[in-house]
């Protein structure tokens, strides 16, 4: 049976995943005797079809059975093995510091949001100083004086609506009242607000580094098309002006 509407975590391809693309199955495990509880791991293998993609999706469960190898299908626990974490695949022109904060704090966040929330807070702020070059002792502060640098129009490649998305972060529990703190104060926070963190960091690496880099290639493809034309506009002057021979007819 093809699996519907599986999307691939790594490059976002919505697809039908065909039978030879998968892989879905239980191994029993055999040990102990007949007063032991029984079990089998369960695995979910998945190649992308995207061809640009191909990756490998590898989800596993451990699970109980009876004595007759009949697997109960809720499982006892769930790996998700890879992609490893929630995080998202970024591209390599955002700098490797702030993507190696960020698949950490997406790594830990079930284990320990609280660890998961100081590292994002210390992306958001290594993201500020890389993005806008804006470096103060307090995360607060820097994202007081980049507010104070897009309202008198001194960065304007954002609007708002960036600092509306800091913002808007700042009025949840916990983290708000410790975006008052240094970045390395552990904080406590729960799963859902380590979340809002993580995607704080997604919007930001979207709208700042990947909305530059698109813009920096438009501008650099019109460049080269420009080129040519000028290139082109000259090589038909200097034909006009005799600079080569016609080709010779048949
Ligand atoms: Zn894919």
């Amino acid at each position: 049976m093809p699996i519907q509407n599986w999307e691939c975590p790594y490059c976002g391809h919505a697809q039908t995943v065909t039978d030879n693309k998968f892989d879905d199955r239980y191994s029993i495990i055999r040990a102990g005797d007949k007063h032991d509880e029984y079990f089998a791991i369960g695995r979910l293998a998945i190649i992308c079809s995207n061809e640009e993609c191909r990756k490998l999706y590898l989800h596993l469960t451990l699970n109980s059975r009876n004595s007759r190898d009949e697997v109960r299908e809720d499982p006892i626990v769930t790996w998700q093995l890879l992609p490893n974490g929630i995080a998202k695949p970024q591209p390599s022109y955002i700098p490797q510091v702030l993507i190696s904060d960020y698949n950490e704090a997406c790594l830990i966040i079930n284990n320990s949001p609280k660890a998961s929330a100081t590292l994002a807070r210390r992306c958001i702020q290594g993201i500020i100083r890389d993005f806008f070059g804006i470096s103060k002792s307090r995360l607060i502060d820097e994202i007081n004086e980049l507010r104070k640098q897009v309202e008198s129009k001194q960065i304007v490649e954002i609007t708002g609506e960036v600092i509306e998305a800091i913002d808007h972060v700042r009025e949840i529990g916990n983290i708000g009242a410790h975006m008052e703190k240094d970045v390395n104060v552990i904080i406590d926070v729960e799963i859902d607000e380590a979340q809002i963190l993580i995607e704080l960091i997604e919007t930001l690496f979207e709208d700042l580094y990947v909305a530059r880099y698109k813009r920096q290639e438009r501008l650099r493809k019109l460049k080269a098309v420009a080129d040519n034309k000028d290139a082109a506009k000259k090589s038909a002057a200097s034909a006009a002006a005799g600079g080569s021979a016609p080709p010779p007819q048949p």
